[in-house]
C-alpha cells in the first residue's frame, strides 16, 4: 500500500488533524476546538493521541505513514522545529514542538509555518501542479505566502522568508500593522484593514447600501460583510474591495520582479469576492508589469478549498522524498 499523510493544523480556533493520500485525497480527519488554552505539553499530548486515534481508527500504524506535519501561524524557525512566536496560541515562546511531537513517534515529524504549508499543498496538490516554481498567497484577516523555487520551499535563514504580508507598499498610509510599521500590504489590503477602510468611507459622506443596524459597530466589518456589499452592487463595498485589489496587484508586481515565478495562486477569506476582485488584482499587476514579462506568467486562484491548512501540513513530508 501506498504510504499516508498525516497534517496537523494548529489554527487560532481550530485544531484540525487529518489523514491523506498521497493524491491529496483526505481519508479521515479529527477536528478539535478546545486547543488555545493548552498548555504546550498539553497540546502536543493532544496532537499525538489525535493521530494515534486516526490510526487506530483506521486500522493502520505509523509505519503506514510518510511523516507528520504540522502548520502553525507566526515565526517558525524551520531547521530547529522551534515556534519563535506565534498569535493563535498562548505563550509558547521558542518552544520546541516539533521534537516533543517528535518522542511521540518513530517517523519524521515536520513543523512549518502555515502559509509555507498551504503553499506547499496547493503546489502538490492543487493550482501548482505541473510547475517547478511558484509563490502562495492567502489574503484574510493578514497576509500569508510561501515560495516554493525548484520544487522546494524557500525558507530563508531563519524559515521566515515570503513574508509579504510586512512588505511595505504605501509608506505614508495610516493604517498601522501589526509589526508597528505602517503600510505593510497586510496593513492596507485584508481584513484587519476593513473596518477603518470602511469607517473612512461613511465619513467621507459615501452612502452605502447596506441594511446596517443603528449604532452599527464598525469593527464588526469582514469580507463576509462586504460579499453582501458587492451582491446588491453596494458603492461603499466596491470601493473598499478595489482598493485592496489594487495593493494585492502591487503586491504580486513587487514578488513578480523579485522573484519572477511562473506562477502566484491566491487563496484565503477574501478570494470569495470571485471574479470583481481578481479582474482589478490582474488589471493592476498588468499595468505594472506591462512588457517586462517575457514568458507565460500566471495568477490563479487556490484549487484546494477550506481544506488547505491541513492538507498543505500532511504535503510537508513529500518535501522529503
Ligand atoms: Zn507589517
Amino acid at each position: 500500500m501506498e504510504k499516508l499523510l498525516c497534517g496537523v493544523d494548529i489554527g487560532g480556533t481550530k485544531l484540525s488533524t487529518t489523514l491523506v493520500q498521497c493524491d491529496g485525497t483526505v481519508l479521515d480527519k479529527c477536528i478539535d476546538c478546545d486547543h488555545v488554552n493548552k498548555k504546550e505539553n498539553e497540546l502536543v499530548e493532544k496532537i499525538a493521541g489525535n493521530v494515534n486515534m486516526l490510526l487506530r481508527k483506521n486500522r493502520l500504524t505509523e509505519s503506514d505513514l510518510l511523516g507528520i506535519g504540522i502548520g502553525c501561524a507566526g515565526h517558525i524557525r524551520f531547521r530547529d522545529g522551534v515556534i519563535i512566536t506565534t498569535s493563535n496560541l498562548k505563550g509558547y515562546k521558542n518552544y520546541p514542538l516539533r521534537d516533543e511531537v517528535q518522542k511521540h513517534f518513530g517517523i519524521p515529524v515536520i513543523l512549518d509555518n502555515d502559509a509555507n504549508a498551504q503553499a506547499f499543498g496547493e503546489f502538490k496538490f492543487g493550482a501548482g501542479r505541473g510547475y517547478d516554481s511558484m509563490v502562495f498567497l492567502t489574503i484574510s484577516t493578514g497576509i500569508g505566502a510561501g515560495i516554493i523555487i525548484n520544487n522546494r520551499l524557500y525558507r530563508g535563514m531563519t524559515g521566515t522568508a515570503g513574508e509579504f504580508g510586512h512588505t511595505i507598499v504605501e509608506p505614508d498610509s495610516e493604517l498601522t500593522c501589526t509589526c508597528g510599521n505602517r503600510g505593510c500590504l497586510m496593513a492596507v489590503a485584508c481584513g484587519m484593514a476593513l473596518p477603518h477602510l470602511f469607517r473612512k468611507k461613511i465619513g467621507e459622506g459615501k452612502k452605502t447600501k447596506l441594511d446596517l443596524p443603528p449604532g452599527f459597530d464598525f469593527n464588526k466589518v469582514d469580507g463576509r460583510l462586504l460579499l453582501q456589499g458587492l451582491e446588491i452592487d453596494d458603492p461603499v463595498s466596491k470601493e473598499i474591495i478595489l482598493d485592496s485589489a489594487y495593493y494585492v496587484g502591487i503586491g504580486i508586481y513587487n514578488i513578480f520582479q523579485a522573484l519572477n515565478p511562473p506562477l502566484v495562486v491566491l487563496g484565503g477569506g477574501l478570494m470569495s469576492w470571485g471574479d470583481f476582485y481578481l479582474d482589478q488584482i490582474r488589471k493592476t499587476f498588468y499595468g505594472l508589469a506591462r512588457d517586462m514579462i517575457f514568458d507565460p506568467f500566471e495568477i490563479a486562484v487556490s484549487r484546494i478549498g477550506p481544506d488547505v491548512g491541513v492538507i498543505g501540513a500532511a504535503s510537508l513530508a513529500l518535501e522529503l522524498c
